[in-house]
């Protein structure tokens, strides 16, 4: 991805995309103690909105101050940055990467004395698992890796390292043909997917794990219990065991890059009719009503480039 056009934002400037670069004796590279946020943009009526930047800056900062890092911009700061990127690349609508990282001033478990430093990058990214996936659902499979307990890593961050877990989960369950892995807690409780929380549905009703499962608290997910809210169903947030997944009548996944993608088939069981149920359409809708601005209720979650 380096060696291409545009304009990333690093350290409170533009700069050219090919100049982009950090020391390979980068703390980051060496200890993983970083965090991201993915954002999305859409186009709308109005223009190219960011779908609730400010509740991703302030993830970003609470990310940041449970590692204990202090970064070096205000919020106004890093919501600007986000959306001078998508200008700066004349993107309609895209994926947005802002990273933080420690820098390369001294090496050494210990940060302390070293610099943070902040990039915001973006590119067009389509449908996250496919746009089949999004019509017909996906085929997921439960990780043989158990996700991470929530005093081992620090589950409400979204930090750089939590992600070699992701990543050895969905390269297991991809290689066996899959589409993406299910993770349980270490308790056995359905935790999330590699990059997305679960949601499904029994008898109308939906259920989604609770935070206490080490999931990430989504915002898409935040936004679905929106959305139920508005469409009169009901959601509970419980303990989910992994068969109450193979008995329900929906599953979806969501998340920023999957926004609301249908689950058929956990580890070869299909769940419900086998393709993407009901209520998992009528929320697709609603989020995508939302996301383009079709939903005057959330203008508020739109920030106009
Ligand atoms: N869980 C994990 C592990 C993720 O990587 C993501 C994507 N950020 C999510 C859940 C969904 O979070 P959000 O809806 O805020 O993108």
């Amino acid at each position: 991805m380096a060696d291409r056009d545009g304009k990333i934002w690093m350290d409170g400037q533009l700069v050219e995309w090919r100049d982009a670069k950090v020391h390979v004796l980068t703390h980051t590279l060496h200890y993983g103690c970083g965090a991201f946020e993915g954002v999305r943009a859409y186009k709308t009526e109005r223009g190219t909105a960011i779908f609730r930047l400010e509740e991703h800056t302030e993830r970003l900062f609470n990310s940041a101050k449970i590692l204990r890092m202090k970064l070096p911009f205000t919020k106004e700061q890093v919501n600007e940055a986000q959306k001078a990127v998508v200008r700066a690349n004349g993107l309609e609508s895209c994926y947005i990467r802002p990273l933080t990282w420690i820098g390369d001033k001294k090496l050494g478990v210990s940060p302390k004395g070293n610099t943070i430093h902040l990039m915001v990058a973006a590119w067009s990214w389509g449908a996250y698992l496919g746009e089949e996936g999004m019509k017909r659902g996906i085929r997921v499979k439960t990780s043989s890796y158990t996700r991470h307990h929530v005093n081992i890593t620090m589950t409400q961050a979204k930090t750089v390292s939590n992600y070699t877990n992701s990543i050895l989960a969905n390269m297991e369950v991809t290689d066996e043909g899959y589409d993406e892995a299910l993770l349980l807690d270490p308790s056995g409780f359905v935790s999330e997917g590699a990059g997305e929380n679960i949601f499904i549905v029994k008898n109308g009703v939906i259920y989604t794990p609770d935070l206490s499962a080490g999931a990430l608290n989504g915002i898409t997910r935040n936004t679905v219990l929106h959305i139920a809210k508005d469409l009169g169903l009901e959601v509970v947030q419980k303990r989910i065991t992994r068969d109450e997944v193979y008995i329900a009548d929906e599953a979806f996944f969501t998340g920023t890059a999957a926004e609301v993608t249908p689950i058929r088939e956990l580890d070869r069981i299909e769940l419900g009719s086998g393709s993407r149920g009901p209520i998992t359409e009528r929320i697709q809708n609603a989020f995508f009503d939302i996301v383009n601005g079709r939903n005057p209720k959330y203008a508020h979650w739109l920030s106009l480039v």
